[in-house]
């Protein structure tokens, strides 16, 4: 028999009906003779009211004392979840991070697993318990408790699994695998019965929130099996795969998209090649992540530079950005903070040249202007303004021939772009 670490989203443990309906599964998979850890969320929309009195209370409120107050909602969840399992004759024991052994560092807010350790879960596999484990959560060697990042439950499952050496971690949420794109912006999207691990990875770092994309990391690197599943029908889902052969994959796997950047753009810096390095040493000093940085030279040799940043780090980084272009004497300042990234993504990309033009002519064609523009090997980012976002998904969707309507051709997919 197998042991599968199932981690169910906070959609799916929304209400006592849902949890009760992810009790009765977890309960089928228990009778087949499988060993059970559960990962589960704070219930839908409890991490964004905590934080929401957090901030309301003071808009700097202090990190650590976030986490500690965002931490709770999965500790409500997990007691649940088990007491739903119970009543069923489930045996069943609830366990926060720091109780398991999740050792983090100590960036409040956005920590990094440093360790999962097992001992404490075997323990209670062994005496024929499911283990319901609190995700987003773990502890820093400093006994602070720390959270992983909005999403993270996703991580302290592929983590656990990972230390388990687990047969498969189930992502269980509210659709059905991976898609084309987010189904809810383009309802056209296709499920895809498997994508590669560096296609999700990319999707994830892009903007596409099915998965944390420090789970894929982390699957990654373990190689866990891992899978991403409706945790309201029955079905396959979409399994990340590892070791593809390029050549079997479609042109593009998907799109994904991020609606919550910002950009700041400075002119008129002088000359010099430590100046982007200057310009950004202050964020990055703050640990704010830099996603797309465009260097160009403006009129008399003078330097420009644009950069992203998530919009929850905007005003930060445009405090200390324009404090150390004032003092590089740049020229003019800018920031925005409604646009929005769309990227296409697929390794078939490689090795077959002008996907970047057939984009830029389709979001051409249909009007949508494009601010900067971001490669590597296997995507294309381009920033647009937030307003055309949706149209720039679906025109590109459609183009690449990505509509479930397309696919009674799979071929289109190679021969679109
Ligand atoms: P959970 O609460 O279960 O962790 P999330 O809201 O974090 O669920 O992630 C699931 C959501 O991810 C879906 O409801 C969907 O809107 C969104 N999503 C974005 N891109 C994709 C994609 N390519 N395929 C499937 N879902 C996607
Ligand atoms: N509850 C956390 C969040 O809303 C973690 C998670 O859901 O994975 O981001
Ligand atoms: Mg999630």
């Amino acid at each position: 028999m197998a042991l599968y670490v199932q981690k169910f989203g906070g959609t799916s443990v929304g209400s006592l009906q849902r949890i009760e309906a992810v009790a009765d599964r977890i309960c089928q998979y228990r009778q087949q003779g499988h060993d059970i850890v559960v990962v589960v969320s704070a219930m839908a929309g409890e991490t964004n009211r905590l934080l929401g009195m957090a901030l309301e209370l003071d808009p700097q409120a202090s990190r650590r004392e976030q986490d500690v107050l965002l931490s709770t909602g999965e500790q409500v969840s997990i007691a649940l979840l088990s007491i739903a399992l119970i009543k069923r004759g489930c045996a069943a024991v609830s366990m926060t991070g720091d109780q398991v052994g999740v050792r983090t560092d100590h960036q409040f807010g956005k920590a990094r697993i440093l360790e999962c350790q097992t001992e404490s879960v075997q323990k209670q596999l062994a005496e024929g318990k499911v283990v319901v484990v609190a995700g987003f959560q773990g502890r820093d060697d400093e006994n602070n408790i720390t959270t992983l990042g909005r999403g993270g439950s996703d991580t302290t499952a592929v983590a656990l699994a990972a230390a388990l050496k687990a047969d498969e971690c189930q992502i269980f949420t509210d659709v059905d695998g991976v898609y084309t794109t987010d189904p809810r912006v383009e309802p056209k999207a296709r499920r895809l019965e498997q994508i590669t691990f560096e296609e999700m990875l990319e999707m994830s770092a892009l903007g596409a929130k099915v998965l944390q994309v420090r789970s894929v990391e982390l699957a990654g690197q373990y190689r866990v099996p891992l899978r991403v599943l409706s945790s309201f029908e029955q079905g396959q889902g979409t399994l990340i795969s590892y070791g593809c052969e390029q050549d079997e994959r479609p042109l593009i796997a998907g799109i994904a998209f991020d609606s919550s950047v910002a950009s700041i753009g400075i002119q008129g810096l002088p000359e010099g090649s430590q100046i982007a390095a200057k310009l950004l040493e202050p964020v990055a000093d703050d640990g704010i992540d830099i996603d797309m940085i465009v260097q160009s030279t403006g009129s008399c040799g003078s330097t420009e530079l644009t950069f992203t940043v998530q919009r929850s780090d905007y005003a930060r980084a445009v405090m200390l950005t324009q404090a150390r272009a004032e003092s590089l004497e740049a020229q003019s300042f800018m920031s925005n903070d409604s646009i929005a990234c769309v990227s296409l993504v697929g390794l078939g990309m490689k090795h077959h040249p002008g996907v970047a033009k057939s984009m830029f002519e389709l979001l051409g064609d249909a009007g949508i202007n494009m601010q900067l523009i971001s490669t590597s090997e296997i995507k294309i980012s381009v920033v647009v303004d937030e307003s055309e976002l949706q149209d720039a998904v679906r025109v590109l969707h459609s183009g690449f021939c990505l509509d479930q309507k397309d696919m009674d051709d799979p071929e289109q997919l190679l021969n679109s772009a």
